[in-house]
This record gives C-alpha cells, structure tokens and sequence, in this order.
C-alpha cells in the first residue's frame, strides 16, 4: 500500500529538481502524477522514466489559459485531479533599489501569480473529486528577509498569505492547503554549477557544505528528496487535520543565531 495510492497530483516545475523528486516519490507512493514545467525535453524525459501512471504537460504557470489546457489534459489521461504541488519558481538576484519593475514583475509573474492561477484553476477540480490537498512551495525567505533577494522574498511572503488565506476559503471543500519553506536546497536553483557539464559535482557539493557549515546549525545544504518527503507528509494520511500552516525545513537556519 502506497500513502497516495488512488491519488492524482499535478506538480509544476517537475522537470528538474524539488519537483521532480516530488513526482518520483509521490508516483513510488502510488500517485498518478501530472508533471508540468517549461522545460519539456526533460520533463517529457523524467515523466518517461516514471513510468505509467505519470504524464509530462507542457505550463508556463503564469499563463492562464495553460493552467486550463494543463488541467484539462490531466482529467482527460486520469479522470481527475485531487493534489496540486504549486512549485515552479524563479530567482533573481538584486538589490531593492537596483532592480527594473520589469524584472520584479518577471519574478511576480511565475512565483506569485503561478501559484494564484494554480489555486483559482485546480481547486475547484479537487473539489468535484470530493477534497485532496494542494501544497504551495514558498521559502524560508517567506518568513524572513534576506540581503538581495527582494523580489523573490516578496513573492514567497505572498505565497504564505494566499496559503493561509485559501486553506480558510477551501476548508469547506475539504481541500487542505499547506506551504513548504525550504532553506538551501541542493537543486539548480540554489546551486547552478549543476548544469555546468564542466563542474565537479563532488568538489562542488564539498564546497557548498563548507559554505553551509558556517550558515546553517545542521552544517550542510538541503536535499530535494527531503523537501518531497514533507510534501509527501502534507498531501497523505499522515497530515489529516494539518491545514494554513507554512512548514521551515532549512536545517536549523531560522532557528536564530550563535554568538559564541
Ligand atoms: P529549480 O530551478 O531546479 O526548479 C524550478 C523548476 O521550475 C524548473 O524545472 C523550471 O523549469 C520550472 N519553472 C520555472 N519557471 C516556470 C514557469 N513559468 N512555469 C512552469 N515551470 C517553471 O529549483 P528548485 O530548487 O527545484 O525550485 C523549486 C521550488 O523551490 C521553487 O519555487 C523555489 O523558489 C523553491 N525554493 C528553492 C530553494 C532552493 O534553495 N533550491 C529554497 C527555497 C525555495
């Protein structure tokens, strides 16, 4: 028996790190998974791997009408949706007073407005499957500031508002809505020598703890696995009466400082 067995999820972002840990272990778990990203040879790729039961859709979160067409392909291959892994996501890095409105707007667009058509157009679906749940991806940035990273802490901050604001709106439905906050996670976006064919990846991993050693109580970077399985915890049986909460899972990070 899998923890989402008779389960159908629609993960954004799934192409490539947290999501696409989330759509390999929620499918190991017995989930039918609706991968959707914008990257669409390795989405395609990663859905192919997974096997039946698992479906790659192409959405640009920001775009409603993909929203509609991603939801409508999903119904058609599974019959319906009941989980929504909202974790597609951008970051650029820039000071308050040195970054465009175009480039803040860019940032809105996917993280906060994805996450919003993700809600408007999915709940309603897991609705007439009769509840499920929906899991938002902000950040630890969603609770907390950090140097040059306005307008993606700002979008994050935002997630956590719609996530506590949809959970009382969506309760009724019996959809439960829940946010994760990641720290530093071990995925392209955190660390970009990921695509770099040319990086070491062991010399780079052994850097990145060394940096995180003196960040993070737990002294090292997080794994994406690790954000699945509190995703997988929030979406399952083991989270029924959990729901408007934002979830750190950063190492210790948010915890406060030393200062001896
Ligand atoms: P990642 O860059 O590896 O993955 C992000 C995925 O989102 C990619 O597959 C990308 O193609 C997809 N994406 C980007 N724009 C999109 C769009 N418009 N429509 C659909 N898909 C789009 O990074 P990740 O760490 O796996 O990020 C996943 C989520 O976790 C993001 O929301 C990110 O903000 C959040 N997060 C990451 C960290 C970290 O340290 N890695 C920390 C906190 C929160």
């Amino acid at each position: 028996m899998g923890k989402l067995d008779g389960r159908v999820v629609l993960i954004t972002g799934a192409a490539r790190g947290q999501g696409e840990q989330e759509a390999r272990l929620f499918a190991a778990e017995g989930a039918q998974v609706v991968l959707a990203d914008v990257l669409d040879e390795q989405g395609e790729a990663v859905a192919k791997e997974i096997g039946d039961g698992a479906i790659y859709v192409h959405l640009d979160v920001s775009q409603e009408d993909q929203w509609q067409a991603a939801v409508a392909t999903a119904k058609g291959a599974f019959g319906k949706i009941d989980g929504l892994i909202n974790n597609a996501g951008i970051l650029r890095f820039n000071a308050i007073v040195d970054t465009p409105l175009e480039e803040f707007m860019t940032v809105v667009q996917v993280n906060q407005v994805g996450a919003f058509l993700g809600i408007k157009t999915v709940a309603p679906v897991i609705g007439e499957a009769g509840g499920g749940t929906i899991v938002n991806t902000a950040s630890y940035t969603g609770l907390t500031g950090m140097g040059a990273v306005g307008t993606y802490a700002a979008t994050k901050h935002a997630i956590v508002g719609l996530t506590r604001v949809a959970a009382l709106e969506l309760a009724g439905m019996k959809i439960r809505v829940n946010a994760v906050c990641p720290g530093s996670i071990d995925t392209p976006m955190a660390n970009p020598s990921q695509l770099d064919p040319d990086v070491d990846a062991e010399e780079m991993s052994a850097a990145l703890d060394e940096l995180y050693g003196k960040l993070v109580p737990m002294g090292r970077i997080g794994k994406a696995r690790e954000v699945a399985d509190l995703a997988l915890f929030l979406s399952g049986p083991d989270s029924t009466y959990i729901t408007g909460q934002p979830f750190v899972i950063d190492g210790g990070w948010l915890a406060g400082v030393s200062v001896i």
